[in-house]
């Protein structure tokens, strides 16, 4: 039997409350696959901070380290607002992506028939869009040097930030946005400014050459702009973009609003390794329905779907699971996010267990 060592992580606010429908769907697939999956719960995040003093410890940064594959719920609340920035929940994120070298961030968008209504496009447009963005995590605009405000010998100030990518850094994002094509409609647009930004010159370049041992996987090429603008068109016409770190912040936000629906969507963050990966709800621990059992669980049920098909290779499962999901919402399961006025509304435990039912 397979078996994969999985650490669970759900955080703060409504992560303990959709982590708990999450896990209980990973051990039903791993039952019906007959894949062993060993889950170690830990703290991280605001409940961490409460525990220990810090949002991460060594010993569950160690563990994460040592898993397969990190679930992750949600961190962060208005309790520890007020404490430095240093210290807050949100750091812990921040160190797991450092320490765990994730350089590749997915967000898949896609639009279920029976909540075609929660977008704020029109039906006619969005409706068959299934679409990814693959975003460069750890390089470009946000990290590159030199960066800083300086005082001028004027008395003025002059602000710098700096878009660096080197030909390695552009080479293993380009392979994950082509493997990651390849397991899905095999067609990849690569999308930079490179008529203005060198930078994203040469990130088109190195795109064309790994493009090259991917010959399976038709690429294209657009500038960000023309993106921003595609994505609203037509977004239909998009399976896998991949792009540089700020692009792909700005896209891949402006793609999930496609859905309408934040409760929905899940990611991934690759790392170099198969066993560097985490997997989390786009969402955040949303303080303002935390423990009223409404919180939709769908977003994290996904991840596990994405977990499942990214650093396991189970791609049956994963498809089972997104097939379960499609089902619950066609049956007319609701949670307060997604329903719509006069709609019977579900808990996110009734919403865990409508999918489990499917998936049995
Ligand atoms: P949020 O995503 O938590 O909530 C935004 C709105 O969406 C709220 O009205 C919330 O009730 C709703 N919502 C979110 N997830 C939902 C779900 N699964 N089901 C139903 N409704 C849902 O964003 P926010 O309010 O800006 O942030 C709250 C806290 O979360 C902050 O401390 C923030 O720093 C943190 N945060 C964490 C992450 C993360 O852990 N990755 C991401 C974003 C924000």
């Amino acid at each position: 039997m397979k078996r994969y060592n999985v650490a669970v992580l759900p955080g703060d606010g409504i992560g303990p409350e959709i982590m708990g429908e999450a896990v209980k769907v990973l051990k039903a697939v791993g039952k019906k696959f007959g894949t062993e999956f060993v889950l170690t719960e830990a703290l991280v995040g605001g409940a961490s901070i409460d525990a220990n003093g810090v949002p991460l410890t060594d010993k569950v940064l160690d563990l994460t380290l040592k898993s397969d594959a990190v679930l992750l719920g949600a961190v962060g609340g208005t309790r520890w607002e007020t404490l430095d920035y240093s210290i807050r929940p949100e750091r812990a994120l921040l160190a797991l992506r450092k320490e765990l070298g994730l350089f590749a961030n997915l967000r898949p968008a896609k639009i279920y028939k029976d909540l075609i209504d929660a977008s704020t496009l029109k039906p006619e447009v969005i409706d068959g869009v299934d679409l990814l963005v693959v975003r460069e995590l750890t390089g470009g605009l946000y990290f590159g040097v030199p960066k800083g405000i300086e005082t001028l010998p004027d008395g003025t100030e002059r602000g710098v930030n700096t878009m660096v990518y080197t030909t390695p850094e552009i080479e293993r994002i380009a392979r994950v946005g082509f493997e990651v094509a390849r397991k899905r409609g095999k067609k990849l647009c690569s999308v930079d400014k490179a008529n203005v930004l060198e930078t994203t010159e040469l990130w088109r370049k190195v795109v064309i050459k790994v493009g090259k041992e991917f010959p399976d996987v038709s690429l294209s090429h657009m500038y960000v702009d023309n993106c921003a603008m595609q994505l609203i068109r037509n977004p239909r016409q998009f399976d896998v973009i991949v792009t540089e770190n700020t692009f792909g912040d700005i896209l891949s936000d402006e793609a999930s609003m496609l859905t309408g629906s934040i409760g929905m969507l899940p990611s991934a963050s690759l790392g170099a390794a198969k066993n560097r990966a985490m997997y989390e709800p786009i969402h955040g621990s949303a303080p303002d329905i935390a423990g009223k059992g409404i919180a939709n669980p769908i977003a994290t049920i996904l991840s596990v779907a994405m977990m499942l098909k990214y650093s396991f290779d189970m791609e049956a499962a994963s498809d089972l699971i997104e097939a379960a999901v499609e089902k619950v919402l066609n049956k007319g399961y609701r949670t307060a996010d997604i329903a719509s006025p006069g709609e019977k509304k579900s808990t996110c435990t009734e919403m865990g267990e409508a999918v489990l039912k499917e998936l049995a």
